[in-house]
Order: C-alpha cells, then sequence, then structure tokens
C-alpha cells in the first residue's frame, strides 16, 4: 500500500479569515498546498496537534535584509532620516555576496521563527561597490534567493531599478552599487534573473523603482512597462520623507504619487512602500487603480518619518500590506499593532482599524502584493502555510479563546510562534528552526559584515 502523502494538523483555535477564531480545526495538507479545512471535529489519531492559535502565514512585504545588521547600532543619538542613511550607507557600500549570503540566511530565519513564511526583498545592491557589475550581472540577487530558500521562506524578490542619486543627479560613491547607469541594463537583468528562476520552487521575481529620487519619470514609464508586460508585482518607496515630495513638487509639479500614476506605475500590481505623507489626491489615485500600500510603523517610527494616513486607506478601501523594512524589528504582531496604535495616536480615536483588518494586513494583503494570491489564508487549493501562536505565555496567558484574535494583536510577540509549517514542510518546532542555528547565525554573520567596513 502506498503511503499517505497527507499530513493532518488539528488546531486548538484557528483563524479562518472571520471576526472570531474557531476551534477544533482540521487542516489536510497534500505536498505543499492544504487540502481540507473543518472546524469542531475531534482530534484524529494520527494529526499533529497544533497548541494555541494557528494563523496562515504572514508575509512581510518589505525587507532591505542588510539592514539587519543595524539593529541596536543606529537608534540612539540625534538625527534624521538622513543622517541615518550615511550609516547604512558604511555598511552598503562595503558588502561583498559572501557577507551579504549569510547574513540575509540568518534574517530571513529569524523572519521564520516569528511566522513569517514569505519576504518581498527589496533589492538594489546589485554591482559591486566601485559600481562595475560582478561577472554574473546577478550574483547578489541569487545570494538572496538561495538565502531565503536555506531559510525555509517564499521570496518574491523585487530588483530594484536605482539609476541617480538625486532628482538630476548622478550616483554617489556609494550609490554607484545600485545603479544600472541605464534604464535598459536593468531591464535585461532582470530579465536574465526572471528567466534563471522560472521553475525555481518559492521564488518569484518582482520589480521596483526605489523611489522618485532614484528613478527619472522616463525610466519610470519602462520599469513600469516591463512589469505589466511581465505580470510583476511593481513596488515604490513612496513619499516616506517631507523633503522628497517637495523635491518633487519642485522639479515635475507632482506628487511622488502623481507622477507615478501619469507614468503607468499605478495598477492592482503596484504597492506604495511607505505611503506616509500623502494628499488626499494620492490616497484617491491609489484608490482608483486598485493599488496597495505597505506599511512599515516600526522603522517608520525608528526613523521618524511620521505617521501614515492608514485611516483613509481603510476608508477607501486601499489594502494594508506590512513591512519591517530597516529590521528595526522583525514582528508582525508589532507592526499590525502598530497601524491601529499609532493611529490612535494621530486621531485620538480607538478603533479605526479592527482585528481582523489587521490580520488580513499581516497576511492576506502582503501575500498578495508580492504576487502570491494563492497564500495568505487557511483554505482549500491555498499553500499550507500554518502558524501557531502560543496563548499560555507571560504575554498571552488569560486572554481566552473568544479573545484568541485580539490577543494575537495586541499582545504577542513573534517569540511566542511556537510551530510553522511552509509550504507544507516544517519550519519551526517548538520555537526553534529546524535546520538554523538563528542567534548564532545573526551574531557571526552581523560581526563579520561589520569587519569589512
Ligand atoms: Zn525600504
Amino acid at each position: 500500500m502506498p503511503a499517505p502523502t497527507a499530513t493532518a494538523y488539528h488546531c486548538e483555535l484557528a483563524w479562518l479569515g472571520g471576526d472570531t477564531a474557531l476551534a477544533d480545526v482540521l487542516v489536510e495538507v497534500d505536498g505543499d498546498r492544504i487540502v481540507h479545512v473543518e472546524p469542531g471535529v475531534t482530534a484524529p489519531p494520527h494529526a499533529v496537534r497544533l497548541a494555541g492559535l494557528t494563523l496562515p502565514g504572514l508575509a512581510n512585504a518589505h525587507s532591505h535584509a542588510f539592514h539587519r545588521a543595524l539593529r541596536g547600532r543606529t537608534h540612539d543619538g540625534v538625527g534624521s532620516f538622513w543622517t541615518w542613511r550615511d550609516q547604512m550607507y558604511r555598511l552598503a557600500g562595503t558588502l561583498d555576496p559572501d557577507r551579504y549570503h549569510q547574513l540575509a540566511r540568518a534574517t530571513f530565519a529569524e523572519m521564520a521563527l516569528g511566522g513569517i513564511t514569505c519576504v518581498g526583498e527589496f533589492h538594489y545592491l546589485h554591482h559591486q561597490p566601485d559600481g562595475t557589475p560582478y561577472r554574473d550581472a546577478n550574483l547578489i540577487g541569487d545570494a538572496l534567493v538561495t538565502a531565503a530558500t536555506e531559510a525555509g521562506i517564499r521570496i518574491t524578490l523585487l530588483d530594484t531599478c536605482y539609476l541617480q542619486g538625486g532628482i538630476g543627479q548622478p550616483p554617489n560613491e556609494v550609490q554607484r552599487r545600485f545603479s544600472d547607469v541605464r534604464v535598459e541594463r536593468w531591464t535585461e537583468r532582470v530579465q536574465a534573473l526572471a528567466d534563471a528562476h522560472r521553475e525555481s520552487h518559492g521564488v518569484r521575481i518582482g520589480a521596483a523603482v526605489h523611489s522618485v529620487r532614484a528613478v527619472a519619470p522616463d525610466a519610470i514609464d519602462q520599469v513600469a512597462r516591463y512589469a505589466i508586460a511581465q505580470s510583476m508585482p511593481l513596488h515604490a518607496h513612496v513619499s516616506e520623507q517631507p523633503a522628497e515630495n517637495h523635491a518633487c513638487v519642485e522639479a515635475y509639479a507632482l506628487t511622488p504619487t502623481e507622477l507615478l500614476a501619469e507614468r503607468h506605475a499605478l495598477d492592482a500590481a503596484f504597492t506604495a512602500v511607505h505611503a506616509t505623507h500623502l494628499t488626499e489626491h494620492d490616497v484617491r489615485l491609489l484608490q482608483t487603480h486598485s493599488s496597495t500600500v505597505c506599511m512599515c510603523p516600526t522603522t517608520e517610527r525608528d526613523l521618524a518619518d511620521g505617521i501614515g494616513p492608514t485611516a483613509a486607506f481603510g476608508e477607501s478601501g486601499v489594502p494594508i500590506a506590512l513591512g519591517s523594512d530597516s529590521h528595526a524589528v522583525i514582528d508582525l504582531f508589532e507592526e499590525a499593532r502598530a497601524v491601529e496604535l499609532d493611529e490612535r495616536l494621530a486621531s485620538r480615536v480607538r478603533g479605526t482599524h479592527t482585528v481582523r483588518s489587521l490580520l488580513v494586513a499581516a497576511t492576506d494583503a502582503g501575500h498578495a502584493s508580492l504576487g502570491w494570491a494563492d497564500a495568505g489564508r487557511i483554505a482549500i487549493g491555498c499553500l499550507a502555510d500554518l502558524v501557531s501562536v502560543r496563548l499560555d505565555t507571560v504575554r498571552t496567558a488569560g486572554g481566552g479563546a473568544d479573545h484568541a484574535l485580539a490577543t494575537a494583536v495586541f499582545a504577542a510577540a513573534a517569540a511566542d510562534v511556537h510551530h510553522v509549517v511552509a509550504g507544507g514542510r516544517v519550519l519551526v518546532r517548538d520555537g526553534q528552526h529546524v535546520s538554523i542555528d538563528v542567534a548564532g547565525e545573526l551574531h557571526r554573520s552581523i560581526t563579520r559584515a561589520w569587519e569589512a567596513t
């Protein structure tokens, strides 16, 4: 008799998309897909029991993996986003492919421990430090894909077009590393990367415009048309800082969102990252084009960026995804609750975002933004990602089954994730990554990254 290929999981509680968690949910998995979901059933003897609350896989829709090495080293002192960027550039100017692979692997493994089963890696560190292409032009992109695969999570590598140092300015000494010089060279390189990974499991190649600072309008147009032709998700940093808005309005008499819309970037596959300083017209443009926004609240507060208009996004039905961006922390629960808690501080009103909508942001909306429409839900046919959160830790004990969803969103930490299944494979068991010593690898790879600066 052939061995059964299906695995059955029995969840004490699971979120199937509604306003409350359901009890005793049986989830059957065949290969990498969910094939059966049924609440209210007794656990069959062969089922793996998942204690606490089981959620779909979390999606980290905006990451720069190498920024993980900045954690703890760049938060004190004074300054702004721009002075922080100088510190970040010190590291960006010296990382080599091997060091970056090690660092990214540890960073992606940290994500896995926190229930993140898919990352959107916004990748612009393409070339050698002096700006010369590597002999294999996608050496670092490939290293990032390998790192995610080794860490066991899916990746959408958002290969980022970055051509100028500021509006009308050449790239500076560090930025040369980011630049393909001409948009046609970016297109060629990305096409080679996409061709190389067409069959790679758990890998998608997407496109990104770094910002309206770094890509001129005609080049934005070409990147957008390329992404549409290739059915790739397209992301861009948008209005993170008021200075970027002022420079854009001065140069083009358009806000960054208006410029991106005029240059065909906005559509359902587009995600505006940060979207912090937007006008009402900008929000309407995102709404009319069915675009998504990606909020990165822990980074935005660390860099004193400001608070984005998430109430307006909610009212207009603009989907919100979440990202840990600079990795000041990697904790999607913290990002999710910050969307609501920051809004409370800004508006002095509670409850603008429901618990359900914050969970959607962390799961379904994030996956959709990265081109994985078939993930982020515990539903038949979806990729089998199951993230189980303990409800008996010092942070989560006492909330009770009726409040399990609110406990996860408002009280849980990444450290409360105890079991993770990604694409049908167990990735985290009893709070430990099944194949990587995450803290050890983080320590070694970060120390090594700074030794080179
Ligand atoms: Zn970013």
